[in-house]
């Protein structure tokens, strides 16, 4: 997506050979104009998947999936990181090694939120190792429902999160895919 690709070589920062900041326009600060064609692209692509929920994880990926959601006309569920006192029911969760903050943490959803009869995709902004969205594929599978594919903002192709989704049989659409980050730049695939 040739708008996404633009905005990070103008505005990413490379802050490692492993590590890409997006804060100016999607992790800390939102591009609106820039997410809705994101949103829209994710529909466009998955137009035929008979998608009725998307799944993602806060923050980050709330911004996309609500875009492509508004879209597609489908609830958007965000997983939680943070147990709240309001979600009182038997949660459907997964334990997450986050890639940046180097912690592990259980993300949650709500039963009553996702069926047997759903068909879900699942949005998120970066696609590393590709323990979030394995993550997200576990609680979905315990709902009973389907996942209709994965939508990623930036997949960092040379970490194993992709190749492991593809061995899996996922349909996985990465509107930009970064080769690699050494010497500080940014290499699409
Ligand atoms: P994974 O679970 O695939 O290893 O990592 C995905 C999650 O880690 C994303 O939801 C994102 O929040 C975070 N992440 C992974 N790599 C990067 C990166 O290069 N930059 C930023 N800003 N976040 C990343």
């Amino acid at each position: 997506m040739e708008a996404l690709h633009k905005k990070i070589r103008e505005e990413g920062i490379v802050l490692s050979d492993q590590v890409l900041k997006v804060d100016a326009f999607l992790n800390h600060q939102i591009d609106p104009a820039l997410m809705k064609a994101i949103g829209d692209e994710f529909a466009r692509l998955f137009a035929d998947a008979g998608v009725t929920k998307i799944v993602t994880i806060e923050a980050s990926g709330i911004a996309p999936a609500v875009m492509a959601g508004l879209n597609m006309g489908v609830p958007v569920i965000f997983a939680r990181k943070h147990q709240s006192l309001t979600l009182t029911e038997n949660l459907l969760s997964a334990t997450v090694y986050s890639f940046t903050k180097q912690v592990e943490s259980t993300v949650a959803i709500s039963p009553r939120h996702l069926s047997s009869d759903d068909k879900v995709l699942i949005i998120d902004d970066f696609l590393a190792n590709g323990k979030a969205s394995q993550a997200l594929i576990s609680i979905i599978k315990q709902a009973g429902a389907t996942v209709a594919g994965l939508g990623i903002v930036i997949e960092k192709s040379f970490q194993g999160g992709r190749a492991e989704l593809d061995a899996q049989g996922y349909r996985v659409e990465s509107l930009a895919r970064v080769e690699s980050l050494a010497g500080g730049v940014v290499t699409f695939k």
